[in-house]
C-alpha cells in the first residue's frame, strides 16, 4: 500500500476533481429500499453481517450517480456494539475492516466498468467516467452507538468526560486507519467534547487524514448547543483534519453554518445535509416536517459552493437520484472538457498542481 500524504491528499483530490467533489448520499435509506431490515441497534452496520452484497450494490449505485467519495457502512459499527450482540472483539474488528473492504471492492468494480464502458454517460443516467475516488471510513459519534438518538441531542450526561470518549473510540479508529480506507469520516459530531476526543485520537499515531462533520438543529450551534465556531476551531487546529463541515442537518440551515465555519478555518468545507426531515428518536423513524423537496435541495448546492463548500453530498433520506441531480448542477461536472492540469515546482520543492 502506498503511503498516504496526509497534508496533500484532500487538496490534490479536489484539484483533480475540478475544485468540487461529490460525496455519496444516504446508505441506510438505500439499503432499506433494497429490502434490508435495519431495525437494530447496529442499524446499517447490521448488513455487514447479513447482506454485504447489498452494501456493495449501494456503493456502486452512488458511484454510477457521480459520487467521488463513498462512505463505508461503519457509522454505527462499533466493537462494543458487536460485543453486545455476542461477537468477540476480534470479530468486531474484522467487521470494521469488512466495511472498508466492501467499499474498496465497489470502487474496483466501478473502475473496471468505467474502463470497459465505451461512453462516460449512459442513456439511463449512469455515469462511467474514470476519476479519482476516495473511500471514507465512517465513524459515528458515541450517541450513534447508544442508538437512542443522542447524536441529535449531544447530551451524554454530566458524568461524560474526554477520556471515556477517547477510550470508547480508540480501537475502532485504529482499525479503520489500517484498513485501506483513504480517510476517516467522523460524522454527526454533536458536541465539543467529542470533537476534542477525535482530534486527540488522531494525534496518537493515526496515519490517514480525517474529516469532521458536525450537525446542527438550529442553524447556529451544533446540536448540543455548543458553539459551532469552537467545534470547527478544534478541527482547524488538528493537522490530520483535511476538511470540516456539516452533515445530517436540514438544507435550510446550511448557508449560515458555512459562514460560521469560514470564520475559523481555511480548510476545505464539506456539506452533506439530510433531506430536511427530522428524526424521531422515540419512534426510531424519520418524520416529514418542514423538509424541502429534492429539487429545492439541489438548487441550494451552487450557493453553498459559491460560499466556499468544496465537498457536497447528502446524508439521511437522500438517494442516488439526489447525487445525480447535484452532479448535473455543478458547473465543473456539466462542462464536457477535462480541466487542464499544470504542475509547478515551488521553491520549497513541493509540487503544486494548478487547475486552469
Ligand atoms: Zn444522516
Amino acid at each position: 500500500m502506498t503511503a498516504v500524504n496526509v497534508d496533500t491528499l484532500m487538496s490534490d483530490f479536489l484539484n483533480n476533481s475540478g475544485g468540487v467533489a461529490l460525496i455519496d448520499g444516504g446508505l441506510a435509506t438505500e439499503l432499506e429500499r433494497y429490502g434490508a431490515d435495519l431495525n437494530d441497534p447496529l442499524w446499517s452496520a447490521k448488513c455487514l453481517l447479513t447482506s454485504p452484497h447489498l452494501i456493495r450494490q449501494v456503493h456502486l449505485d452512488y458511484l454510477e450517480a457521480g459520487a467521488d467519495i463513498i462512505i463505508t457502512a461503519s457509522y454505527q459499527a462499533t466493537i462494543q456494539g458487536f460485543e453486545a450482540k455476542g461477537y468477540s472483539s476480534e470479530e468486531g474488528e474484522s467487521m470494521l475492516r469488512k466495511s472498508v473492504e466492501i467499499a474498496c471492492e465497489a470502487r474496483d468494480l466501478y473502475n473496471q466498468r468505467c474502463s470497459e464502458s465505451s461512453v462516460d454517460y449512459t442513456g439511463d443516467g449512469r455515469i462511467f467516467k474514470t476519476r479519482p475516488i476516495l473511500v471514507a471510513a465512517s465513524v459515528g459519534s458515541y450517541g450513534a452507538y447508544l442508538a437512542d438518538g443522542s447524536e441529535y441531542s449531544g447530551d451524554y450526561g454530566k458524568a461524560m468526560n474526554l477520556d471515556f470518549l477517547k477510550d470508547f473510540h480508540r480501537r475502532r479508529v485504529q482499525v479503520l486507519a489500517e484498513s485501506g480506507a483513504d480517510l476517516i469520516a467522523f460524522e454527526t459530531i454533536p458536541n465539543k467534547l467529542e470533537a476534542q476526543a477525535f482530534s486527540e485520537l488522531l494525534e496518537e499515531g493515526i496515519n490517514i487524514p480525517a474529516w469532521f462533520a458536525f450537525n446542527s438543529k438550529d442553524g447556529v450551534n451544533v446540536v448540543s448547543g455548543d458553539s459551532l465556531a469552537e467545534c470547527a476551531a478544534i478541527a482547524d487546529s488538528c493537522k490530520k483534519v483535511v476538511a470540516v463541515g456539516i452533515n445530517c442537518t436540514p438544507p435550510r440551515f446550511i448557508a449560515g453554518l458555512i459562514s460560521t465555519i469560514k470564520k475559523v478555518t481555511n480548510k476545505p468545507i464539506l456539506i452533506y445535509p439530510n433531506s430536511g426531515e427530522s428524526y424521531d428518536a422515540q419512534l426510531k423513524q424519520w418524520v416529514q416536517n418542514t423538509g424541502v423537496l429534492e429539487e429545492d435541495f439541489v438548487s441550494y448546492v451552487n450557493t453553498w459552493c459559491e460560499m466556499g463548500a468544496s465537498l457536497v453530498g447528502g446524508c439521511c433520506r437522500t438517494t442516488p437520484d439526489t447525487i445525480r441531480a447535484i452532479y448535473k448542477t455543478l458547473p465543473s461536472r456539466s462542462a464536457s472538457t477535462t480541466p487542464v492540469v499544470e504542475t509547478i515546482q515551488s521553491e520549497s520543492g513541493l509540487v503544486m498542481i494548478k487547475t486552469a
